[in-house]
């Protein structure tokens, strides 16, 4: 024990610590404040390892280099540009999609002027925020009223509370999914105040379970985009048309969760076609009253939660106190409108995500052979092209496999697990896939600019 209170006592009290010449130029970068805590956390991590283990003693230089790495890391910005090597386009924990040019410049010009967000400029008077997007989504989806709000899980939040609240909602046992973290079906459904009622089975659901379910207490039909899951073989769900027609015999109103929102049909920006995706625009001619869907999934735009459909639900939607806590900014909305602008014109390679996922494979082909020929005469490592399975993308729109193709470079002795960490600890972190004990650098993925940035990250972590 009293060894212990000795080793403790070595420890240099804060103090002393920030006139440490080292720490003085600390000061400037993150100001004093900050500089404390990240010195307090690294004296709590010495004690802590004082009292576990005896054999542990306060090192001065063992102290400064770590303080040095936590400071020098809190002086990055936390939220910060990754190089995406995954080939996989909509990736959930790497910001999903990618903003066009066209859009970042609307989004930076509302961001840093006063702008007409709520304003009528003919009128002069007060304006809808709404406005801004409701005639171009009308345009592009066939939909007579749309509304935007924060995202899609708030979208589909919005509509439930709005139009079934207190009353029952009719799903099938086979849509009851959870998409990515923590949206599941059930819990909004719960949080919304209306009733889930369940039917059908995991595989199979027939009209007629629907049909079954009807009472006095329902108030919609529901069905849900089941994303990033999918039972195969023995499976049955009723078409849209046919769920529609029975809602409207029954005065019911038909919603569909369409989860990623495809504004063109499939085919138009090269999705294969066994994908079963269809376009909002068909799920409203398919008799759907209230559509909803994600911005920045498949659609290719900032986060949003859209909802098109018929004016008078629309039109309640609006008027709930929900849609105040879930509206949407302005930069955002600026990035949207620009978005759909591009839709509108038909310019979809000007949409990253779109342009990623129609990419020609023989085009990734050529552009993995130069980066592999460049990386051989500058890594020394073995480096080969190879064929790759990339992805449209997790818990978007399905998990659509696209043909594509990269580079893997393998390192003398290190497994691609050890180099994978390298690559995640640098100043632009570099996330690649891996195969076997190699990296691979999926080409897809990779932005304009980037390919310095990461030969250059290649050749700190398999030249040093
Ligand atoms: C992704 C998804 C959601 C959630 O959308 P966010 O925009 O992430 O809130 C809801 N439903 C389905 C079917 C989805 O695929």
């Amino acid at each position: 024990m009293p060894d212990r209170r000795q080793r403790l006592s070595e420890i240099p009290g804060m103090d002393i610590i920030l006139g440490y010449e080292w720490v003085q130029r600390w000061l400037d970068v993150l100001g004093r404040m900050r500089v404390k805590r990240v010195i307090n956390n690294e004296l709590s991590e010495i004690r802590r390892r004082i009292l576990n283990d005896d054999d542990y003693e306060f090192s001065p230089e063992g102290f400064r280099e770590s303080c040095v790495i936590a400071l020098s890391s809190a002086s990055r910005s936390s939220l910060r540009h990754v190089i995406n090597a995954t080939g996989v386009v909509i990736h959930t924990n790497l910001g999903r999609s990618l903003i066009a040019d066209e859009a970042v410049k609307s989004m930076a010009e509302v961001a840093s002027s006063y702008s007409n967000l709520e304003y009528d400029l003919k009128e002069g008077s007060r304006g809808q925020r709404n406005s801004h997007i409701e005639d171009l989504l009308c345009t592009l989806t066939g939909a007579e009223a749309s509304l935007a709000v924060n995202n899609n899980a708030g979208a589909v939040l919005i509509a439930l509370s709005a139009l079934a609240k207190g009353s029952e909602v009719v799903v099938s046992r086979g849509e009851l999914v959870e998409i990515g973290g923590s949206f599941r079906i059930p819990d909004i459904m719960e949080l919304s105040g209306a009733a889930l009622h369940e039917v059908g089975t995991t595989n199979r659901t027939h009209l007629y379970d629907y049909e079954r379910a009807v009472n006095d207490k329902t108030s919609m039909l529901m069905k849900i985009h089941p994303s990033n899951f999918r039972i195969e073989g023995f499976t049955l769900s009723p078409e849209r048309k046919e769920l529609a027609k029975l809602a409207h015999e029954h005065e019911l109103i038909f919603m569909e969760d369409a989860g990623s929102g495809l504004l063109v049909d499939g085919d138009v920006i090269g999705l294969p076609a066994n994908t079963g995706e269809i376009s909002i625009r068909s799920c409203l001619e398919a008799g759907a009253d209230i559509v909803t869907f994600s911005g920045d999934k498949i659609l290719g735009g900032p986060q949003i939660g859209g909802i098109v459909g018929r004016k008078k639900y629309i039109d309640k939607l609006k008027k709930y106190p929900l849609a105040r806590a879930l509206r949407c900014d302005k930069v955002t909305l600026a990035g949207f409108e620009a978005t759909l602008r591009l839709y509108a014109q038909g310019l979809y390679d000007e949409i990253p995500t779109l342009r990623m996922i129609r990419a020609n494979p023989d085009s990734l082909k050529s552009q993995a052979e130069s980066l592999a020929d460049e990386l051989s005469r500058r890594l020394r490592a073995e480096v080969r092209v190879v064929e790759t399975e990339d992805a449209t993308g997790g818990g978007s729109c399905p998990e659509i496999k696209l043909r594509g193709w990269g580079v893997s470079v393998k390192h003398k002795t290190s497994g691609a697990g050890y180099i994978q960490k390298l690559l995640r600890g640098i100043d632009v972190p570099v996330l690649c896939g891996a195969r076997d004990d190699e990296i691979v650098i999926h080409v897809r993925t990779l932005q304009n600019g980037e390919t310095d940035i990461l030969i250059n990250a290649l050749e700190g972590v398999f030249n040093a």
